[in-house]
């Protein structure tokens, strides 16, 4: 039997995110931009997301693109400005780590490191952040079966870290139509066979914005413990992927939508924040 097999653990694993539950009766949600990209677009969008009831707070400073020309993250300035809108909002932070020498420092700043998609099959990382006492969001890689992914997961909980969340974030399929197909068959698959919280990013699952609210409310529905959502003060002016951000009036809309869907789910959402004058 593996650490991850729900055997193992039957009754399933809350993850405790600095005071956060993620995988127990409330549906985690974390949003915020791809990147970090300068003081106003964090403050203003990490503001926004909690004003709409999202219980932590993503932004990436070491960003894996697709193109060396491209954006590729504010790095260790980064991480500073995501400390400091932590400290103003009091919003856990969820960041990525992509490189073994780099897990200790980012472990300073993040209260969960990020094993991207791209990342999933790098072992010695696995084995590094296994090696923290930070809880690991681990996503799933585009082209990993289930089991691949939770051969991934083993490697975590092999190096004593028991804290681990599964992301479902899109699978390369023949479709063009959307950047990755979003695999909603993994949520019960995945719950059937581990004990792990497993949560879905519909932003990096489809590639669009407009499309994010569905897959949010199919997410919730199908018995996803919660989401990943990029949300951008400004996604026109984007430094990388504005146009799956959500605005923060669309997350506002959406989180109404899912509150509903988790109800008839029996699961909760956390209330947003009254509005202050
Ligand atoms: C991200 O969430 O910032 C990201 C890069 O996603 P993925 O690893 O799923 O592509
Ligand atoms: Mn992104």
């Amino acid at each position: 039997m593996r650490l991850c097999d729900r055997e193992s653990r039957p009754e399933g694993t809350v993850v405790d995110v600095s005071g956060v539950e993620v995988g127990g009766r409330t549906i985690a949600v974390m949003a915020g931009p791809c990147a970090v990209e300068n003081p106003d677009q964090m403050l203003a969008t990490a503001r926004a997301v909690q004003a709409g009831g999202a219980n932590i707070l993503r932004g990436g400073a070491f960003k894996p693109r697709t193109s060396p020309y491209d954006f590729q993250g504010l790095k260790e300035e980064g991480l500073e400005l995501l400390k400091w809108v932590g400290t103003e909002t009091g919003l856990p932070i969820v960041t990525e780590v992509m490189d073994t020498r780099k897990v200790e420092y980012v472990c300073r700043y993040a209260d969960v490191l990020q094993v991207g998609s791209r990342h999933m099959h790098s072992y010695p990382l696995l084995e590094e952040v296994g090696r923290t006492d930070k809880p690991v969001l681990l996503k799933r890689g585009w082209c990993a079966t289930l089991d691949e992914f939770l051969f991934a997961a083993e490697y975590v909980l092999k190096g004593g870290n028991e804290r681990v969340i599964l992301c479902e974030r899109g699978i390369r399929t023949f479709e063009q139509s959307t950047r990755n197909t979003l695999d909603l068959n993994a949520i019960p698959v995945l719950k059937r066979l581990t004990h792990l919280p497993v949560i879905v990013d519909p932003s990096h699952g489809t590639g669009h914005w407009w499309m994010v609210p569905a897959l949010s409310r199919a997410a919730v529905a199908v018995g996803a413990d919660g989401l990943l959502v990029e949300v951008h003060s400004a996604p026109d002016q984007a430094l990388s992927d504005g146009v799956q951000s959500l605005r923060p009036e669309g997350f506002a809309a959406m989180m109404h939508e899912i509150r509903a869907v988790a109800q008839a789910v029996g699961r909760t959402v956390a209330q947003p924040l009254p509005t202050r004058d």
